[in-house]
């Protein structure tokens, strides 16, 4: 299946080879066509499926032809690096549209969002609680909104956001599309689509995070053996390209120092770059002379290597959720991807609190 096929508006279709897309995701080929004809949909995907373009292209098919000025699509999401990431999409796919999207989240000033607001834009990706309060003030209207999309369904229901999701559906108006994802299906999120979503297409890809494509097993060491079990690792990944995370920045710096001097083509991707040395190592990365990246969560935002076979946790993640974006990375694409991840015992209440999430244990191995 091609991009081709979903018939989108030659500026969309512009906007999809800028984000350099050539195939649909799975997601994709299965949401995209009933989105298109209507429907409201309820998607079962994780992050790292497609699933953001997946909604997002739909919508801006739908809001190219009618008024401008007026938020006509909503989308809700849990945190406020989620609706950054989703606002960033819609500006790289809807590049040629001349629709305007804004982002709504607390934690910071509400001046520049109000103003914003009043200048006007088609879409605002939002999180609840900040929604809710200019909702208050008067200083968003959701009158003309005609679709509606909650976004990682499940943490917002973690987060206690879904008393918050049902004020905002009950200011909504109620002919409209209503688009819902979420990786899991408690009862709780089955209840809400029940109540918000009209006779839903649902669509699911992989019943369990993390995606399918990806094997992944945990090394059980001491810390001090570290970085001997990371070199073996790296040189047992053959041809592909590794991602190794750490915790800080410095201990980025410092292991790719360190893979250097061991004669690794390794690079670290820090905050401490400036935007053309993180450019330069990027580009390194993605054509191949860069094998080893080494990067902290916060600067390795963004990184879209499809050809990344492997992702090493050299510290644990703090988080299941930390946990299955990272290991995301790799898998891409329906290829074949290994994420390993080094344990130390310090790491064990974590890795557990991450096995409990993902509903199984990770499969342990040994060096040989
Ligand atoms: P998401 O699950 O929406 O967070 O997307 C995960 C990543 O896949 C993002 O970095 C997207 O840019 C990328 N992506 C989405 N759709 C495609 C596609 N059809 N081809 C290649 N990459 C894609």
């Amino acid at each position: 299946m091609s991009f081709d096929s979903f018939n989108l508006h030659p500026l969309i279709s512009a906007g999809v080879v800028s984000a350099g897309y050539t195939t649909p995701t799975s997601i994709q080929s299965k949401s995209i066509p009933p989105i298109l004809e209507g429907h409201d949909l309820l998607g079962l995907a994780q992050t790292g499926t497609g699933k953001t373009a997946a909604f997002v292209l739909p919508i801006l098919q739908r809001l190219l032809v009618g008024p401008r000025g007026r938020l006509r699509a909503l989308i809700l999401a849990p945190t406020r690096e989620l609706a950054e990431q989703t606002h960033a999409a819609i500006q790289v796919l809807g590049r040629k549209t001349g629709l305007r999207s804004l982002t709504l989240y607390g934690g910071v000033s509400a001046l520049p969002q109000v103003k914003a607001l009043r200048a006007g834009a088609e879409i605002a990706v939002a999180c609840p609680g900040r929604l809710l309060d200019l909702m208050a003030q008067k200083a968003v209207s959701l009158s003309a909104v005609e679709v509606l999309v909650i976004d990682e369904a499940d943490r917002m229901f973690d987060m206690g956001f879904l008393p918050d999701i049902r004020r905002i559906l009950a200011a909504l108006p109620p002919r409209r599309q209503t688009l819902l994802f979420s990786a899991t299906m408690p009862a709780e999120i089955r209840s809400l689509a029940t109540d918000g979503l009209h006779q839903p297409v649902t669509v699911e890809v992989g019943a369990r995070r993390p995606v399918e494509t990806v094997s992944h097993a945990i090394y059980p060491i001491e810390p001090e053996r570290k970085y001997d079990t990371l070199l073996a690792l790296v040189s047992q990944a053959g041809n592909g390209q590794v991602l190794v995370f750490t915790r800080t920045k410095h201990r980025a710096k410092k292991l790719a120092l360190q893979l250097s001097k061991a004669g690794l083509a390794a690079k670290s991707l820090q905050g401490n770059l400036s935007q053309n040395q993180r450019q330069e190592v990027m580009d390194g990365f993605r054509n191949g002379r860069v094998k080893v990246m080494v990067a902290t969560d916060i600067a390795s935002r963004g990184i879209d290597v499809s050809q990344i076979s492997h992702v090493i946790n050299y510290d644990m993640p703090d988080t299941a959720d930390t946990y299955t974006h990272r290991i995301g990375r790799t898998g891409r694409m329906a290829r074949q991807g290994t994420a390993l991840t080094l344990v130390t015992r310090e790491d064990l209440p974590t890795l557990r609190t991450i096995e409990h999430l993902l509903g199984y244990p990770i499969e342990r191995r040994e060096l040989a």
